[in-house]
Order: structure tokens, then C-alpha cells, then sequence
């Protein structure tokens, strides 16, 4: 068995597959690590919802436009189904169309228009008849992460070359070399992406950094018996997407919502509620913050969660059909990469965006350890 490689990447989830695919994008021989036999982290508890408008300003905006580009050059290649484009933000408070209006005049709005009148009631009834307006975005794709993480997975083996050692516990890494548990690995470069393993490898830096973890409760409801028209949010999303704070209306809409629904900010809830090929939603979510996150999913959040799906949609009595959590790293920075020694990449993502970025960071790390230029979203101004 060969046991060196050019690149070995460990971790296979998105964040750790983006870094295999601009690392044999590169021309390295890569390898990627994981300890489990398939994936079953966040890459497949999220709602595959690549996202671009609301993304923070500046890099991460740019490195989702990136992203969302590669998604679309990987489905095509990979035959991963997209099943939804671009973004309903749909409101129901004139505080909310105003943040609206803001953003869509400022450079983060390029591309999205604001639906009202007939635009907006075309729509119903499957948004329910108060809602005032929304903010169509052209940008964001939507995959089936369950199934698209190892389609993606199978393609970058089948067709990339990309060798893949699965129920492979990596317990050290240090310069050139990646102990395991099936033995030792030597590559000339090495990345290090755990998600949200925060005490295996590198745990100094996670202390360092604040890193804790975040968990989020997930539903799958049954078909409601129509078609979204896009993936949808709500007035919610406008305080936790953190985009939205170029409108300077923003606290206004922050005040508002915490007279009327304080228990929702409690929980860190905001609505996503995307479409599945089978008709059903995945709908979600909420965001509770500690270092070890309790296993539990209280019905009370969920009841939450289904409250604002029914206040947007018309699915007075959402039948749920399936529920889980998720887990991700979350800190202080947006995402960061660090070389804790030579020729060794860590790299984290710690704001919930991963399948939206993932694809742009990998291609920056690889440069950056090749000392190649920078790819071209990294360059940019914002
Ligand atoms: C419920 C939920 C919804 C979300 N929705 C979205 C969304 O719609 N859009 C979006 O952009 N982002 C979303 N996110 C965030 C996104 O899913 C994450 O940012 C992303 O999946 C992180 O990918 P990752 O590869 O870092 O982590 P993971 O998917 O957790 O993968 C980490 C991998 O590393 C492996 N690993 C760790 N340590 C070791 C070790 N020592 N040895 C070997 N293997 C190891 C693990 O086994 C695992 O397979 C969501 C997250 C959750 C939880």
C-alpha cells in the first residue's frame, strides 16, 4: 500500500474533499483520511443550501460566489442533482422590508430584487397571504447533501484520483508525517481539517481561538403538497446571516423581533426551509452554543422552528417525518487557517457556512502552501 503522497488531506468532509479537489486540481497526488466509513458529520446534516446573499461582506461573500461556481462545475461532473436555485427571503414586518431595501440598494443586493403586488402574490398561496414582501437572490444552489457528499466522494476517487483511506483514526501529525491507527502516512503536505473534533489534533489552537461548538436542530416534513419556488427564509434570517447588517435598519428590526418572538433569539432560531425530490422540506434551525452540546432535542424548539414554517408557508399542520442535530465548530472568526508547523495546514471553518465557502478556501490553502499566486476571489477587493 503506498504511504506517501503529495497531499493528505484529513477529514472527509466537505471542508476536507474541497482541499483534495483543488489539491489534485494542482496536479498533487492526494490522499484523504477519515476515521469513519462514511460521512456523517454536518456535510451531510445540513441543508446542501450553497449560499451567497447574506454571507458577511468581503471575503466570504466572494468565496461563496467561488464556491457556488465549483458546485456547479462538480454537480455537472459528478451527476450530483441541483434541486433548487437561488433564495425566497420572505418578510411579514415593515421593519423587515426596509432592512430589504437597504440591502438590495447597497453592492451586497447585486442581482436580487425585491418581489411585492402581484410579483410577491404569484407565489401564494404557497406563502401565506401577510407576508409583505421578499428578496429574490438569482445566486444559491441547493443540493441533497446526503447523497451529494458521497456522490463527491466517489467521483474525486473514480475519476480525480484521489485515494481515500476510510475507519482511519489520525491521532498525530506532525511535519511530513500522519500517525494513525492503521500505521504511519508521510506526505509533503499535509491539511488538517476535523470539523468539529476540537481536542484530537491541535487542541492549543481551538483554546486559543475560543473554538466551541454549536448544535442545531433539523426536521424533514412531508410533502405539503406543492413545489417552493426557491428555498425560503424569513424575517429571522435578516438578524442571524450576518450580510444583512449593511442595512442600517437592522436594529430596528432587532428590537421588533424581540418583543414579539424573544424565545425564537433564545434559541438562535432563524428559517431555512428547502425542497427535497420526494416533495418533503428540510426545515430548520436552531443554534445552541457549548463546549460539550448536550444530546438532546427538546420538543419545545422544534414546535418553534415549525411555528415560523407556518407563519410563512401554508402548512398549518406540518407532519414531520424525521428529525436529528448537527454539530459544527463555531468561534470568534468567520473561518481561519493556520500552519501550526512546516508544511501542515489546519483548517476550520467556525460560522456554520462550509458547504457555501469550502470549495474557495481549499483552493487558497493549496496556493498557499504551493506559493503559488492566490486564486483570483482571494485577490479582489471587496
Ligand atoms: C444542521 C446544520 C445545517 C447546516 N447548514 C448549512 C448550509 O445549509 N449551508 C452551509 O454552507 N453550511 C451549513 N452548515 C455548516 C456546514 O455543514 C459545515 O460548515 C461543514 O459541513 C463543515 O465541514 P467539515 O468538513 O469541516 O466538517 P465535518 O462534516 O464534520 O467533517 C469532519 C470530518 O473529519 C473527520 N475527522 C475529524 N477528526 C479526525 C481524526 N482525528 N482522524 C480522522 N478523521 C477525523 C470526521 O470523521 C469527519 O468526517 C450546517 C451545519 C449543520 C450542522
Amino acid at each position: 500500500m503506498t504511504r506517501h503522497f503529495d497531499c493528505l488531506v484529513v477529514g472527509a468532509g466537505i471542508i476536507g474533499l474541497a482541499h483534495a479537489l483543488a489539491a489534485v486540481r494542482a496536479g498533487l497526488r492526494t490522499a484523504v483520511i477519515d476515521r469513519d466509513d462514511r460521512a456523517v458529520g454536518a456535510s451531510i446534516r445540513n441543508f446542501g443550501f450553497i449560499t451567497v446573499t447574506g454571507q458577511p461582506e468581503g471575503i466570504t461573500w466572494r468565496r461563496a460566489l467561488r464556491s457556488r461556481d465549483v458546485w456547479a462545475e462538480v454537480c455537472a461532473a459528478a451527476d450530483i442533482p441541483i434541486l433548487q436555485r437561488g433564495l425566497l427571503m420572505c418578510v411579514r414586518r415593515p421593519e423587515a422590508l426596509t432592512v430589504l431595501e437597504e440591502f438590495a440598494a447597497s453592492p451586497m443586493g447585486a442581482g436580487c430584487r425585491i418581489l411585492r403586488g402581484n410579483a410577491l402574490s404569484g407565489h401564494q398561496p404557497v406563502l401565506r397571504a401577510d407576508q409583505i414582501a421578499a428578496l429574490e437572490s438569482p445566486h444559491e444552489l441547493r443540493v441533497e447533501s446526503r447523497e451529494a457528499i458521497p456522490s463527491l466522494t466517489a467521483w474525486l476517487a473514480a475519476t480525480q484520483g484521489v485515494t481515500l483511506f476510510i475507519n482511519t483514526a489520525v491521532h498525530a501529525v506532525d511535519t511530513g508525517v500522519v500517525e494513525t491507527t492503521k500505521g504511519r502516512f508521510t506526505a509533503d503536505h499535509i491539511v488538517v481539517c476535523p470539523g468539529p473534533d476540537l481536542t484530537t489534533l491541535f487542541p492549543a489552537v481551538m483554546v486559543r481561538r475560543s473554538v466551541t461548538l454549536c448544535k442545531l436542530h433539523m426536521l424533514r416534513v412531508a410533502n405539503p403538497g406543492f413545489t417552493l419556488p426557491a428555498p425560503i427564509m424569513s424575517d429571522l434570517g435578516l438578524v442571524r446571516y450576518l450580510g444583512y447588517a449593511v442595512a442600517p435598519s437592522l436594529p430596528a428590526l432587532r428590537v421588533r423581533l424581540e418583543s414579539e418572538q424573544r424565545d425564537w433569539l433564545n434559541d438562535g432560531i432563524h428559517l431555512i426551509a428547502v425542497q427535497s425530490a420526494d416533495g418533503s422540506l428540510v426545515v430548520g434551525d436552531s443554534h445552541h452554543y457549548a463546549p460539550t452540546p448536550d444530546p438532546f432535542q427538546p420538543r419545545a424548539v422544534d414546535d418553534r422552528i415549525l411555528a415560523e414554517l407556518s407563519a410563512v408557508l401554508s402548512i398549518p399542520a406540518p407532519d414531520v417525518i424525521e428529525r436529528w442535530t448537527g454539530i459544527y465548530p463555531s468561534g470568534p472568526d468567520v473561518a481561519f487557517r493556520e500552519a501550526p508547523m512546516t508544511g501542515v495546514r489546519l483548517v476550520m471553518v467556525t460560522s456554520g457556512t462550509g458547504a457555501s465557502t469550502g470549495f474557495a478556501i481549499g483552493e487558497e490553502t493549496i496556493a498557499e502552501m504551493l506559493g503559488r499566486p492566490m486564486p483570483a476571489h482571494q485577490q479582489e477587493q471587496a
